[in-house]
């Protein structure tokens, strides 16, 4: 054998803290961390990235039959905020935001309007909720 020697295959669990739209904090404990292509457990730590002025961690898929891999030599790789379970709970709370927002505004063009939203927002809310 050469190389190094494989490492067994460890889940990530990390927290993550997220505001609600009522403004409070939640600390979703021991989140499970995925790929967001192929939804496979089996990722590995793979670094930090500079953002800001803070530096997060990056996650790298290892599921050698992630769809990814198809245009791609290397494995996934993405953060806790890109990751499948916290991107769905921030979608689940986007649609909670949008359900509000439609009942009260009536139309996409309205609450472009009333809030001063980007246009690349805008067009993500849409593909949202369309
Ligand atoms: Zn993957």
């Amino acid at each position: 054998m050469v190389g190094r020697p494989l490492k067994p295959q460890t889940k990530i669990f990390r927290d993550f803290e997220i505001e609600t739209p009522s403004g409070d904090i939640k600390t979703l404990k021991e989140i499970l961390i995925c790929c967001p292509i192929c939804h496979s457990s089996h990722v590995g730590n793979h670094g930090t990235r500079k953002r800001g002025n803070t530096r997060v961690q990056i996650y790298q898929c290892k599921n050698p039959n992630c769809a990814f891999l198809k245009h791609a030599n290397q494995g996934k790789q993405f953060t806790i905020y890109s990751s499948l379970m916290v991107n769905s709970i921030v979608n689940h709370y986007l649609h909670e935001i949008l359900a509000k927002l439609f009942k009260s505004e009536g139309k996409l063009i309205n609450i472009r309007k009333n809030y001063s939203l980007s246009p690349s927002l805008m067009s993500y809310l849409n593909k949202k909720t369309l």
